[in-house]
């Protein structure tokens, strides 16, 4: 396959349709904004234009289910994979615009909370580069992830409205329109079941193009959005009741308005679960539409799709599935729950029981009253298999029911159902199957699989850090985004003075541009020759930013006592948002914040410590911090983080790892070697031994004067003008009564011995750039090209 050729005639016509849309004389009088619309609205045109693709090889062609897809900007990056940067740029110069300035006006399309929803924009990029066939399925938010500003260093919370109804890259193809049923009722007559829903919404497809790197290959990603049923209810429209049936269609609209901002927590609302069925409804509509016509018969299905569930909050994908062959195509129940089973794979991405979905079984009856005799009958069939197992073991059987205390467990669902579950890192997947689900594990021991997470290249190294990715193209010669191992063959070069010189160059230029911006964001100035230590990611208890806090306090009190120090100048950047509701995580932030600003007005620190929080973290600013960054913090407590991304995407940018033995970062280590990452902290073993023995934070304290005067200056008022008690909810959190639970005290120490460790490195210059250059030669495995690889050998194409 080959990269599409850019015809730059019909590229000006569709340029020339977009600008007279807006009425203006001539492509002179657009401005920069309008230049951006115009640009990436003739891009959409000529796209939607393309012959259809050939049709699927004999593979299965790929259905990645999610609620959410970070995807990012999408102008620059889909003129980097068609490889039409280079004619744009030449082509605005000569108009009088600068392309980088332009690209500059999109906002970000955030329908996403985080690495889930950014792990699924990467999997698309990676599947139409890699020429694996695929749809992405998704929701069309009106608003996306909340707006973060500070206010005296709180948390604020805007709404996004990013602007859905006008962004160019839509398509709104209408023939795909989905009627979805709600509530209601089930009437059973001879044997047969009839869904009498309450009421019924449309859902509308919008599609995105997903532009594979320089192949010619472009797949949709389409975003379902509800809009009012029609006819509305016809019944009160009969009865005169015109304004509770038109009151119908405005709440239906309601459904896609808002992506709920929590990661790695359930919400437990009502609307959010009747966003996941519309979702499901949606997309199980979309497939079997479009499998039957391709002229395939319905059981045929699984030899030519296979859904994949990014998470549980698409498994009502799975009972809607048996409803439709069931109820829609009379199915026996023995064929549906086949098909059903050989259609169906799903992918973990948590431990953590706060974020197991658990729906309420009256609220799940009320709205999907077929639906739950579906899953009573899958848990029916379960139990006696469970009981054929283990005989009269009520203990397993409360572990393994779908259906247990009035809950409906969608986990257990997913296992249950689908023909491979896998976890997203090496170590995450051990404890899927040892701590997560061992009974299934034992059940089905071939179910359960691994695939280690992956980030894209063309994203992560070539758009944002297009120095780098010259000096690679340079080095190498020969084609490495589509082939991230051929970094291996950078190693050599790690010990060539001159390219030390280059790469060293590089960040260099990249941390000068990012305290540009920082101080043009943030008003603080920060020298480019300091140590970048970077936290970005969610604010979570368990990602523990305010570990890193503690190491910043200790810092500060080490050079306000020994103004001789010899420390290295550092600047601690964070970027992270607390969902609104989370109150330990926006007290984490709001201290973070009130120590930043006590240390940047502290003459006695000046350059040798400053602390920025970039404001509403998001794709973009990953972009720019991520090229930037020295060290990268990942340093959640063991066994916690499933594998992170970050972690990926900062390596491959030539970051050092300082980190604990958790997700990804084991794998990390492995690649990159013992010496060229900072490892510290407890492991998972080590963590659970300390807290079977009865963990106390309060001892950790006693036996450390240094933790101890950090956690006093929290205490005392010394970054609150004096006021005690402003950091109550994260002080309590780290004492007898929180109890610790992410064991922030108890690795302290530990991380404070990896930060000198760095710091030592850091003194050594081309030994730090040596260790860069490695970390970027060794990470090729964590492209997701490769993830994707593995999904097919492992999951979607394994012999079946
Ligand atoms: C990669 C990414 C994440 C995931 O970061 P982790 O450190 O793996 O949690 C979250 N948000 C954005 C915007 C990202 O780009």
């Amino acid at each position: 396959m080959t990269q599409l050729p850019f015809d730059s005639d019909r590229f000006s016509a569709a340029l020339t349709r977009q600008w007279q849309r807006f009425g203006l004389p001539d492509a002179q009088a657009m401005s920069r904004q309008q230049w951006w619309h115009a640009l990436s609205g003739a891009l959409a045109e000529l796209l939607a234009e393309l012959p259809a693709q050939p049709a699927a090889g004999p593979q299965r062609h790929v259905n990645y289910i999610s609620m959410e897809f970070l995807t990012g900007r999408l102008t620059g990056n889909n003129l980097l994979n068609l490889g039409w940067y280079p004619a744009l740029n030449d082509l605005l110069q000569q108009q009088g615009q600068s392309l980088s300035d332009v690209l500059e006006q999109e906002i970000d399309p955030a329908l996403g909370n985080g690495g889930l929803g950014r792990l699924a924009a990467c999997f698309l990029d990676a599947m139409a580069t890699t020429g694996q066939p695929a749809i992405g399925y998704g929701l069309n938010y009106q608003y996306g992830l909340f707006r973060q500003h500070f206010s005296d260093g709180a948390q604020q919370e805007r709404p996004d409205d990013w602007g859905r109804n006008r962004y160019p890259w839509f398509r709104h193809n209408a023939a795909l329109t989905v009627t979805v049923n709600l509530g209601g009722k089930v009437k059973t007559e001879q044997g047969k079941n009839r869904w009498i829903p309450a009421f019924q919404l449309q859902g509308e497809a919008w599609d995105l193009p997903v532009v594979g790197y320089q192949n010619g290959v472009v797949q949709p990603l389409r975003l379902w959005q509800a809009s009012h049923a029609q006819p509305f209810d016809l019944q009160r429209f009969n009865n005169g009741d015109f304004l509770r049936a038109e009151k119908q269609g405005i709440d239906a609209e309601k459904l896609t308005k808002v992506l709920y901002p929590n990661d790695n927590h359930q919400a437990g609302k009502k609307l959010r679960l009747m966003q996941q069925y519309f979702q499901c409804a949606c997309s199980l509509a979309d497939i079997l539409r479009r499998h039957q016509q391709a002229g395939h018969a319905i059981d045929t299905l699984a030899d030519r799709e296979v859904i994949q569930l990014n998470d549980t909050h698409p498994t009502l994908a799975i009972p809607e599935l048996m409803r439709l062959l069931l109820d829609e195509y009379d199915f026996s129940w023995e064929s549906a729950w086949q098909l059903t089973q050989r259609t169906f794979a799903y992918t973990n991405h948590t431990l953590m029981p706060e974020a197991l979905e658990c729906w309420d079984l009256t609220l799940f009856r009320t709205l999907l009253p077929r639906h739950i005799m579906i899953v009573n009958a899958i848990n029916a069939a379960l139990k006696q298999q469970v009981e054929a197992q283990w005989p009269g073991n009520a203990a397993i059987w409360a572990r393994l029911a779908v259906v247990h205390n009035h809950q409906v467990r969608m986990a257990n669902l997913c296992v249950v159902t689908c023909f491979a579950v896998n976890g997203v890192a090496a170590l995450h997947s051990k404890l899927v199957t040892e701590d997560l689900f061992p009974e299934y594990h034992a059940l089905w021991p071939a179910k359960f699989h691994n695939v280690t997470n992956g980030v894209t290249p063309r994203r992560w190294i070539n758009q944002c850090n297009p120095a780098l990715a010259a000096l690679i193209d340079r080095s190498l010669n020969k084609p490495w985004l589509t082939d991230l191992d051929a970094l291996r063959a950078l190693e050599p070069l790690a010990e060539d003075a001159s390219f030390r010189a280059e790469y060293r160059a590089i960040k260099q230029q990249n941390k000068c541009d990012l305290a540009q911006w920082v101080e043009q964001k943030t008003g603080i100035v920060i020298n480019p020759d300091a140590l970048f230590d970077v936290q970005i990611k969610r604010l979570h208890e368990y990602k523990r930013q305010h570990l890193m806090l503690l190491h910043i306090i200790a810092l500060w009190q080490t050079l306000v006592s020994d103004p001789q120090a010899n420390l290295a100048p550092r600047v601690m950047l964070f970027g992270a948002k607390a969902a609104p509701g989370y109150a330990l995580a926006k007290n984490i932030i709001y201290a973070i914040n009130k120590v930043a600003m006590t240390i940047n007005a502290d003459p006695r620190v000046g350059d040798r410590l400053k602390v920025v929080f970039i404001p509403d973290y998001n794709v973009s600013v990953a972009e720019r911090l991520i090229p930037a960054a020295d060290l990268s913090e990942q340093i959640s407590t063991a066994g916690k983080e499933a594998s992170g991304t970050g972690n990926m995407k900062l390596a491959l940018n030539g970051a050092l790892t300082i980190g604990t033995l958790d997700g990804a970062n084991v794998e990390i280590a492995r690649e990159v070697g013992d010496e060229n990452i900072f490892i510290f902290g407890h492991t998972v073993e080590q963590v659970s031994a300390l807290k079977s023995a009865g963990y106390a934070p309060a001892v950790w304290r006693k036996k450390d004067k240094q933790l101890h005067q950090v956690l006093t200056a929290l205490e005392d008022g010394t970054f609150s003008d004096g006021d005690c008690t402003a950091f109550d909810a994260l002080v309590k959190s780290l004492g007898a009564e929180g109890g610790d639970p992410y064991l922030v005290l108890a690795d302290f120490r530990h991380y404070l011995n990896a930060q000198q460790d760095a710091e030592k490195r850091w003194a050594d210059s081309e030994a730090w750039t040596r260790a860069a250059i490695l970390n970027t030669a060794r990470c090729g495995m964590f492209s997701a090209d490769r993830a994707i690889r593995d999904y097919q050998q492992r999951i979607w194409q394994a012999v079946r």
